[in-house]
């Protein structure tokens, strides 16, 4: 069912007649709870936006048949003059590359071991490219966003884990099999607590919307953090955003709470700049409309820690609320950028419409 529908046409009637439409293609985001379809033609312009809920709960079969429908109904109606170059998928899941088939997702339980690609690709007659969201996210950065002047840059998506990839000269960097870039399972307390990947003190464990709550909480059982408590009692939604606000009304143990965020997403970030030495690195997801709360720990931390940043630090890392764009402006060659990512949840639309005409 259309529950939103965006309709982001950038032809303009034009003396009564219609300019020629380009060649495009077809991204989707398959996320927990939203399903969203966009054409994108092939010089990056976002020619209409669809948002599904999709209810996962119905299973499987439910949410591919809504998927398929939607991307029919957009080639039906791009097809015109251009031509429909194939379609991107990200999903939440760890991907195998050559079989097209999602390994493990936690959020899209009944999915694994399915060959997902190969039944869209069935359903749609047309080429479909399957890869892990937080991979087109990065896609996405690269081609349209903050990553558009760079040929090789990370990406780290904070959200309710940590997801990341890799590109180097403009190509995702998989791995063996597809898993490069699994940031959030980094271990940046070796006696930290338990993660869901079986490993203990993972990145996603500290800098997440969920690691956010996890420590509010225990703020709030060792009876240390009364603000806390009175907004977790008040709140039915008590979430990072809440613990966010109550931060920067300037709430104590609200601040600590990012403090910590900021340092451990600065240790992680200081072992991929020393391993990497790459020219940019986009931090993207929710969670960085709380920006301004967390970075300024993690770049002290990153100065402390990493001797390639130290060495190769711009003037002003922490910026403005304008800061992405001001450091792409001041950026050489010779800096390591650490910015925002800039289409926030179309990051994946983009890279996902991306993959099939790179
Ligand atoms: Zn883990």
């Amino acid at each position: 069912m259309v529950l939103a529908v965006l309709a982001l046409r950038k032809e303009e009637v034009n003396s009564g007649t219609l300019l020629p439409m380009p060649d495009f293609s077809i991204g989707v985001d398959l996320g927990g709870t939203n399903l969203r379809i966009a054409a994108v033609s092939t010089d990056g312009q976002l020619l209409e936006k669809i948002t599904l809920g999709v209810k996962v709960a119905l299973g499987r079969d439910h949410v591919i048949g809504e998927m398929c429908d939607a991307i029919h109904r957009l080639t039906e109606q791009y097809r015109g003059s251009g031509r429909f170059v194939g379609a991107g998928i990200g999903v939440p899941g760890i991907i195998d590359m050559e079989t097209g088939m999602m390994r493990m997702s936690a959020n899209l339980p009944g999915w694994a071991d399915y060959p997902v690609r190969d039944e869209i690709e069935r359903r749609l007659g047309a080429r479909v490219f399957l890869d892990n969201d937080a991979k087109m996210a990065a896609m996405g950065e690269k081609w349209m966003g903050a990553g558009r002047d760079v040929d090789n840059m990370a990406m780290i998506t904070l959200g309710t884990g940590i997801g990341g990839a890799i590109i180097l000269n403009g190509k995702i960097v998989y791995g063996m099999n597809g898993m490069a870039g699994e940031f959030g399972h980094v271990t940046i307390e070796p006696n930290g607590v338990p993660c869901g990947c079986g490993n203990h003190g993972c990145a996603e464990r500290y800098a997440s919307a969920t690691a956010v709550v996890r420590m509010a909480r225990e703020a709030i059982e060792s009876g240390q953090a009364p603000a806390l408590a009175k907004a977790a009692s008040s709140d039915a939604e008590f979430s990072a955003r809440s613990i966010y606000n109550l931060a920067i009304q300037g709430n104590e143990d609200a601040r600590k709470i990012f403090h910590r965020f900021g340092v451990s997403l600065g240790i992680l970030l200081a072992g991929l700049i020393n391993i990497l030495n790459l020219e940019m690195f986009v931090i993207g997801g929710g969670v960085i409309s709380a920006w301004d709360a967390f970075a300024p720990p993690m770049f002290a931390e990153l100065r402390e820690r990493s001797l390639v940043y130290a060495a190769t630090a711009p003037e002003d890392p922490v910026g403005k609320k304008e800061g992405a764009s001001a450091q792409i402006a001041n950026y050489t060659r010779k800096k390591t950028i650490i910015t925002q990512a800039l289409l926030g949840s179309d990051a994946g639309l983009y890279g996902a419409a991306r993959v099939p005409t790179a």
